[in-house]
Formats: structure tokens, sequence, C-alpha cells
């Protein structure tokens, strides 16, 4: 567990008098990925009780949120399999009503309910050797029981589905929903400056001294990135892409993006960014627009109102909205075709 308290104090000199401003760090292990926070312009005390606060808070959400712990999102698994009708906490009903939401203005290309498919693929396992593609004939199998959410009838705080294959994970959602949370509690606290960056996917509120933040967006394929862009105005940039979790079997990738329509790793896309001030929305935008590809991306982005997209298709073609191709700075040391969308 990596829960180092880094400190960096960072001296600027300001015109008429000289005044320390502090910048803070800190790094540790959650949700599966290092998130890294960056607050400017604090007191050390108030960075060092909003690091603990946020330590405490994502490992709550983590337990809580993650399919595979024993913490709400698990109980109601096990419960919403019985068919039966129970109670269910606060925090999921919003995470299922949130997501369903989204699910329903994406044709369900991001559907959290599709967990027991996840579950087949075991992408989490990518390091294993042994791993291969699972059988055919499971996964069409796994299709047709069609899981939704809006298979599941709520009433008040009361939950009950007749579709045993329900299975909750959302692991396109929560990141960025937690994220959100979490810098609401940071302005609760009077922190008008701070990133939290989960592994590329981040959230920025004011800016870093008399500059804005800078984002690198990562290219999907070379150890290098793609574009720079300006955050502002606590906006979050998300990327979906199929090089985070994958394996190769007999030549071809496997990457952890599954389209429910075939039960298979999307196709057609390597990356897609999308910029909104809703992180959640953010997040599960990028990953229903890279199931879509490039030919149905534009139309889910208008179904989610979404103005700054970047998709990258197989072939290294980018994608982009009109909104988006402005904000971008794009890396010239790489020779990159980019086609701006019409439709938006
Ligand atoms: P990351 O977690 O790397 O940021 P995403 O936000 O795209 O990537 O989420 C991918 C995760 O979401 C997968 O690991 C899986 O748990 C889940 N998932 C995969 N396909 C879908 C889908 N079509 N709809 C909803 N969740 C999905
Ligand atoms: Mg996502």
């Amino acid at each position: 567990m990596l829960k180092n308290l880094l400190l960096i104090t960072v001296f600027i000199s300001l015109t008429a008098c000289e005044k320390t401003v502090q910048e803070y760090h800190h790094s540790s292990l959650h949700f599966g990925t290092l998130i890294d926070i960056t607050l400017y312009d604090v007191s050390e005390s108030q960075a060092d009780e909003a690091f603990k606060q946020l330590d405490k808070d994502f490992s709550y959400m983590h337990s809580a949120w993650s399919p595979w712990e024993s913490g709400s999102v698990g109980r109601t698994n096990n419960l919403l399999k019985t068919g039966a009708t129970f109670s269910i906490g606060p925090g999921v009903l919003e995470l299922i009503k949130k997501s369903a939401a989204i699910a329903n203005n994406t044709e369900q290309l991001f559907n959290p309910a599709i967990g027991e498919l996840i579950n087949l693929w075991q992408i989490h396992k990518h390091d294993d050797p042994d791993i291969k593609p699972p059988e055919n004939k499971l996964i069409e199998q796994l299709i047709k029981n069609n899981p939704r959410l809006d298979d599941i009838k709520i009433e008040g705080v009361k939950i009950q589905t007749d579709n045993p294959h329900v299975l909750l994970n959302f692991g396109a959602f929560a990141k960025g929903y937690a994220i959100d949370l979490e810098i609401e509690m940071l302005k609760n606290r009077g922190i008008k400056n701070a990133i939290i960056n989960t592994g590329g996917d981040l959230k920025a509120i004011g800016s870093h001294g008399d500059r804005p933040w800078y984002i690198a967006i990562r290219h999907p394929r070379l150890d290098t990135w793609i574009a720079k862009i300006e955050a502002s105005n606590d906006e979050s940039v998300f990327t979906s892409g199929d090089y985070e979790r994958f394996y190769q079997y007999q030549g071809k990738r496997y990457h952890h993006i599954l389209d429910p329509r075939t039960g298979y790793p999307a196709q057609g896309v390597q990356s897609v960014t999308v910029l909104h001030t809703d992180s959640g929305l953010a997040d599960a935008a990028a990953t229903a627009l890279f199931v879509a590809g490039p030919d149905k991306w534009q139309e889910i982005a208008n179904n989610l109102h979404l103005k700054q997209v970047m998709l990258i298709d197989s072939k290294g073609v980018v994608h982009v909205t009109p909104a988006m191709k402005k904000r971008l700075k794009f890396n010239s040391q790489i020779d990159t075709t980019i086609l701006t969308a019409t439709d938006l």
C-alpha cells in the first residue's frame, strides 16, 4: 500500500511581496489504481487533514462499491439474485439511479448490470500466463439473459428484480463518481485549487497559481502523450483505453471494455477521452463511446449532450469534436491524422 505523504514546497516570488505558495502532493492506492492528489495554495495542516480524509473516503468507497468485496454492492448483488424485495443502502441506490440514466442514454452500451459477463472474461487476471478467452457458447448464454439496470424495480429504498442475471459492476463509473464527491469534500474545506488524478482520469478545480492546470493525454500505443489540454472550470478528463487491462491470445488483443451486444471486447477503438464537469458522466461516457465505436460515437455523444470528445480508432486516426479540437495541443513529434466530427 503506497500511503506515503509527499510534501513539496514551491516558492514563487510575487511582485509586491514575497509570498510562499505551497503545493502538496499525496499518492495512495485505491480502486486498484494509484491516486495522485495535488493541492495548491493551502496550508500544511489543511493539506494533511484533507489527505487523511481522502484516504479514508476512497478506501470506504472502494470496499462499499467493489463487486468483489462484501460491502454494499456485494450485498446488493447477493440479494438481487434471490428475487426478493429488500432495502438498499442510499449510496448504492444513488449509483444505480445515476448510472441507469446514463445507460438509457447510451442504448445500454454502458451497462453496469453485465457483472456476470465481466466475471466470465476475468480480464483482471491478465498477468496469468494460462488466461484465454471464454467459450463462445458461454458468452452467448450470458447475452441472452440480457441484464439491464432497468430490470431493477425501485420503490423508495426497496428494490427487487425478476432477472437473476443482473450483477452490478460499477467499474466504468465509480471512480468518476468518487472523484466528484471528493472534489466537493475539498471545496467544503475551503480548498480552491486541486487535482485528483486516478491514473490519467482526473478532475481539476481552480488553477495552479497564475497558470492553468496542464493535462497530458496518453498515446494509446506509444510511450508518450498524444495531446495536452489546459483544464479549467471544474473540468474532468476521462479516458477509456484498450491498453489499460488486456492480454494477447493467439495474436489477438482481449481488453477490459466489453460490448454488451456481442459479449466480446469492443472493436474498432484504441481510446476515447471525454471532457465534462461531471466526472461520473465523463467516466461512463468514455466507456460507452468506446463501445459505440467509430461509426456510432457521435450519435451517443449527442444523446449525452457531450461537446468535448476525442476518439482514436484502431488505425490510430484521431476523431474529434470541433469544441475538443480547439482545446487540444497535439504532440508535434507524432504524425497524426485528425478528423473533425461534423455532427457535434
Ligand atoms: P478504467 O477502469 O480503466 O478507467 P473504464 O472506465 O472504461 O476503464 O471501465 C472499464 C471497466 O468497466 C471494466 O474493467 C469493467 O469492470 C467495466 N465494464 C466493461 N465494459 C463495460 C460496459 N460496456 N458497460 C459498463 N461497464 C463495463
Ligand atoms: Mg469509464
